[in-house]
C-alpha cells in the first residue's frame, strides 16, 4: 500500500466531465489499496480570467493582497467540485483550501514561498479512508492572509505536500504524455522522455518548459520526492524525474526550450574601470529585478558595453534604472529590445562531450539566425535571438540534436 499525491492541472479539470474522470481515476488508485491526496489547479482559463479581472479593476499592478484573495478562488472552486464528484461515485472525500490544510507561507504575495505544512491534518483524513482534495497554488501567511505561489504553483504545492507527508510518489497529471523533448505546441516531432534527471528538469523548466514549475522540481530534488509526470487522458506511464545516477544512457541533448518572456537592455560606452558592473546591477537588484543573461564586451578605447536581459514584466522599470545609472556613470546610450527570445538546449551529455555548443551555433547559422547573446552552464547552452525566429530555431535544433543523426558531430572527451 502506497501513499500517493496526485496533482491534476487546469486542462485535466477543465469541465464537469473531466472532473468526473479525475474522480474515477483517484478512486481507481484508492481501490488498488493506496492512500491518495489530490492537489488540483483551477479549471483551465480560470486563473487567466481572474488575472484579467484584477487588472481591469485594480490597474496594471493590482493590490497584491487582494490579487491573491481573488486568484486563489479558482482552485477553491475545483476542490469543492471534485469532492462532490467523488461523493457522487459513492465515496468519501473532503476538500481543503491551503489555509485549512496548514500550508504556511511567507508574506510575499503573488510569489510566496512555502514555510511549513501541517502533514497530520492530511494524514488523518487519509487514515479515515477519505480522499483529501487540496487546493494548489495557495497558502496562508502568519497574519492569516491568503497568499499564492506564482503561476504554475500547484506543481509546487503538490511536491511540497508529497515531501511533508512522506509520499512514495508525486504524480503530476497534465495534458501531454509526460516531459517531452520540446514543447509539442511548437515542435510536433517532440517525443516523450522515459526519464530525466532533476537537474536537467530544473534547467528545462527555468528555461521555458512550463510543464513543471521550476520550484517544484527543486523541491523534489531537495527532498528526494519521486516525480512522475503523466497524461490525465491515457493510462500509460509518463516521465520519471529521477536522480542523475539513475539515468543509464543520457541523450546529448534531452530538450530544446524557448522563453519569449525576456527583454534585452544594453548600456553603451561605459568606462572600463572597476566597479562599473556593481553600479549598474546594484540598483537593479535593490529594485527586486532579476537579471538573467549578462554580457560585457571586450573594452575598446577604454570603454565597453554591458548587455543584460530581464523579465518583460520588469522591462520598463529596468530601463528607467539603466537610464538613471547610465547618466551617473557616463554611459553613451541605453538601447533596449523587447522582441527577443532565449532558445536553449539542455542535456547531461554535454558534461562529457565537446562540440555541443559549436554544433548549436552551426545549426543556427545554417538557418541564417543571428545570435545576439550566449550563456552556458555545465548542462545547457542558451542563445538570445530575434523573437520572430524562435520557431525556426527551436525546430532546427530539435531536428539536429534529437531527431535522426543527433550524435554525429559531437566528439567524446
Ligand atoms: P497543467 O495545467 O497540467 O499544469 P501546463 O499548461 O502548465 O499544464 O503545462 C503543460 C504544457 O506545457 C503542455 O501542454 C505543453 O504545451 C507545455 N510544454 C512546454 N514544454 C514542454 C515539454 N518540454 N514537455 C511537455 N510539455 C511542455
Ligand atoms: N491556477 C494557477 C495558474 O494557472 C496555478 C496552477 O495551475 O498551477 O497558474
Ligand atoms: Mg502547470
Amino acid at each position: 500500500m502506497a501513499l500517493i499525491v496526485q496533482k491534476y492541472g487546469g486542462t485535466s479539470v477543465g469541465d464537469p466531465d473531466r472532473i468526473r474522470n479525475v474522480a474515477k481515476r483517484v478512486l481507481a488508485t484508492q481501490a488498488e489499496g493506496h492512500r491518495v491526496a489530490v492537489v488540483v489547479s483551477a479549471m483551465s482559463g480560470e486563473t487567466n480570467t481572474l488575472v484579467a479581472l484584477a487588472e481591469d479593476l485594480g490597474g496594471s499592478v493590482p493590490d497584491p493582497r487582494e490579487f491573491d484573495v481573488l486568484v486563489s478562488t479558482g482552485e477553491q472552486k475545483t476542490i469543492a467540485l471534485l469532492a462532490m464528484a467523488i461523493h457522487g461515485l459513492g465515496k468519501s472525500a473532503r476538500s481543503f483550501t491551503g489555509a485549512q490544510m496548514g500550508m504556511r507561507t511567507d508574506t510575499a504575495h503573488t510569489r510566496a514561498r512555502i514555510a511549513s505544512i501541517d502533514a497530520s491534518r492530511i494524514l488523518s483524513v487519509l487514515d479515515e479512508g477519505s480522499v483529501a482534495v487540496i487546493a494548489g497554488f495557495q497558502g496562508v501567511d502568519d497574519g492569516g492572509n491568503i497568499t499564492t505561489l506564482g503561476r504554475g504553483g500547484s506543481d509546487t504545492s503538490a511536491v511540497a505536500i508529497a515531501a511533508a507527508i512522506g509520499a512514495d510518489v508525486c504524480e503530476i497529471f497534465t495534458d501531454v504524455d509526460g516531459v517531452l523533448t520540446s514543447d509539442p505546441r511548437m515542435v510536433p516531432a517532440a517525443r516523450k522522455l522515459e526519464r530525466i534527471s532533476y537537474n536537467e528538469m530544473i534547467e528545462m523548466a527555468s528555461l521555458g518548459a512550463k510543464v513543471l514549475q521550476t520550484r517544484s522540481v527543486r523541491f523534489a530534488a531537495r527532498y528526494g520526492v519521486p516525480l512522475h509526470v503523466r497524461s490525465s487522458f491515457k493510462p500509460d506511464e509518463g516521465t520519471w524525474v529521477v536522480p542523475e545516477e539513475e539515468i543509464m544512457e543520457g541523450l546529448f541533448v534531452s530538450g530544446v526550450t524557448y522563453n519569449r518572456d525576456e527583454a534585452k537592455i544594453r548600456v553603451r560606452g561605459v568606462k572600463d574601470v572597476p566597479g562599473v558592473a556593481a553600479r549598474i546591477f546594484g540598483p537593479l537588484s535593490e529594485a527586486g529585478i532579476i537579471v538573467d543573461v549578462i554580457i560585457q564586451n571586450l573594452a575598446q578605447d577604454g570603454t565597453t558595453d554591458v548587455t543584460f536581459t530581464v523579465q518583460k514584466g520588469d522591462y520598463r522599470r529596468a530601463i528607467d534604472i539603466a537610464n538613471e545609472v547610465g547618466g551617473l556613470i557616463g554611459a553613451v546610450a541605453i538601447d533596449a529590445d523587447e522582441n527577443i527570445a532565449k532558445v536553449s538546449i539542455v542535456g547531461l551529455g554535454m558534461k562529457d562531450h565537446a562540440g555541443v555548443a559549436s554544433r548549436m551555433f552551426e545549426v543556427l547559422a545554417e538557418k541564417g539566425i543571428n545570435i545576439q547573446l550566449i550563456s552556458t552552464s555545465e548542462i545547457k547552452v542558451s542563445v538570445v535571438i530575434a523573437e520572430s525566429e524562435t520557431e525556426a530555431a527551436v525546430t532546427a535544433l530539435h531536428a539536429a540534436f534529437i531527431e535522426v543523426g543527433a550524435a554525429e558531430p559531437v566528439v567524446e572527451n
